[in-house]
């Protein structure tokens, strides 16, 4: 089969579809791997590095999508791409179809076979394609906390570990899921006391058996929430509803009761924000903003700041379901995987995804 990994032209993208290890991999196997030059640049992976891994370097997107019978892309297709797709192709990449009525019927009139990285789900309901990312977001939750805690960046000037002697910070995460036992790992490994609230209990129990040091585990209800925002130095939001507006937890008179030069990390930001104060997302070059005296950090693509890192936790989970296409075609891997075939979301000009379809309005 022929793979192709085009340069993603995002703004601000600098992640990669496949690292030098996937590619050595795929040729061992007999596949051919055409590769953009440039493409790795933004996560510190040469031409050179995937040359010797075995790929084809190509000089423009227009003779990897004209030959690839597989695409392998980080984020969707933006407008200039959708012409370069031809039918019968896979795309395998994140889509978030449902929210993007242009690219679904561009997706579906170029007659792709387009499979979603964060559609694909095992039958435990976990998201593999979505857990690595928010690994890095919950793990640099604490680090941009942490810095912007520092009075240089407008903070109240605490250490997150305290000295001895001196108390250590309060960190107080909303959803013990990925990202929030991610944020509750680093906060409590730098000597910060930890307290994390969840509705689920059985997690918490988890977190409770899993974490050490100074954690506090906490049901998450308005009262509890109420009383633990009122002592953060950092208050990292981390819920999810899945397919569902984060819920507004935290109140703006509950952010009023916050300590000056606290700081507040939205990571659910994606989903809406659970803080009723985070009304919009913030980017990597503008990614604070202060209401009520407290520094408010809500970038929406928070790996971003990370992109080495995290192009290779994306593609040490995404190489599987590539070999598992590239060696048995799409059809086969897909009837023999039903976790892939969760991913499916458009097939020669149908939506094949229930959620997709339902939410344009679309036969199923
Ligand atoms: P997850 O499903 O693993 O965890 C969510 C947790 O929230 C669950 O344990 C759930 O029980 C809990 N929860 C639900 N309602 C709650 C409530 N009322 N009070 C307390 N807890 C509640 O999800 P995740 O992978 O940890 O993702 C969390 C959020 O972070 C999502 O919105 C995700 O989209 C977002 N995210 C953002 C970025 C970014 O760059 N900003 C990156 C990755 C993930």
């Amino acid at each position: 089969m022929v793979i192709g990994v085009p340069k993603e032209i995002k703004p601000g993208e600098n992640r990669v579809a496949m690292v030098p290890a996937g590619v050595e991999e795929l040729v061992r196997r007999g596949h051919r791997v055409l590769v953009q030059r440039g493409a790795g640049r933004g996560s510190g992976i040469t031409d050179e590095e995937y040359v010797e891994a075995g790929a084809v370097l190509c000089e423009g997107p227009d003779e990897i999508f004209g030959q690839a019978d597989l695409i392998l892309k980080v984020k969707e297709p933006l407008a200039q791409e959708w012409p370069r797709l031809r039918p019968g192709q896979v795309l395998f990449t994140y889509l978030h179809l449902a929210p993007d009525r242009a690219l679904t019927e561009a997706l579906l009139e170029r007659g792709v076979v387009g499979i979603a990285y964060e559609t694909i789900q095992t039958d435990d309901g976990s998201l593999p394609l979505l857990t690595p990312m928010s690994e890095v977001a919950g793990r640099m939750a604490v680090q941009v906390g942490a810095q912007y805690l520092e009075k240089v960046h407008g903070g109240r000037g605490i250490l997150l570990g305290g000295v001895p002697g001196v108390p250590a910070a309060e960190v107080v995460i909303l959803g013990a899921g990925t990202v929030g036992y991610n944020a509750a790992r680093i906060a409590l490994g730098l000597g910060a006391h930890v307290t994390i609230l969840d509705i689920n209990v059985a997690r918490l129990r988890y977190m409770e058996d899993i974490l050490r040091g100074n954690l506090i585990t906490v049901v998450s209800n308005r009262y509890n929430v109420e009383r633990a925002v009122r002592y953060a130095d950092l208050l990292i939001g981390a819920v999810l509803i899945p397919g569902a507006r984060a819920p507004k937890l935290v109140t703006e008179g509950m952010v009023r009761s916050m300590k000056e030069g606290a700081v507040i990390v939205d990571v659910a930001v994606d989903q809406g924000g659970c803080i009723e104060t985070v009304d919009r997302a913030t980017t990597h070059d503008d990614p604070v903003y202060v209401k009520h005296g407290v520094i408010h950090y809500a970038v929406a693509n928070i790996p971003g700041a990370v992109p080495r890192t995290s192009t290779y936790a994306l593609t040490n989970c995404t190489l599987p379901y590539v070999l598992e296409l590239a060696e048995r075609g799409w059809k086969e891997a897909v009837r023999s995987n039903p976790a892939l075939a969760r991913g499916v979301n458009v097939v020669a000009g149908e939506v094949t995804h229930r959620a997709v379809a339902q939410s344009h309005g679309l036969s199923y």
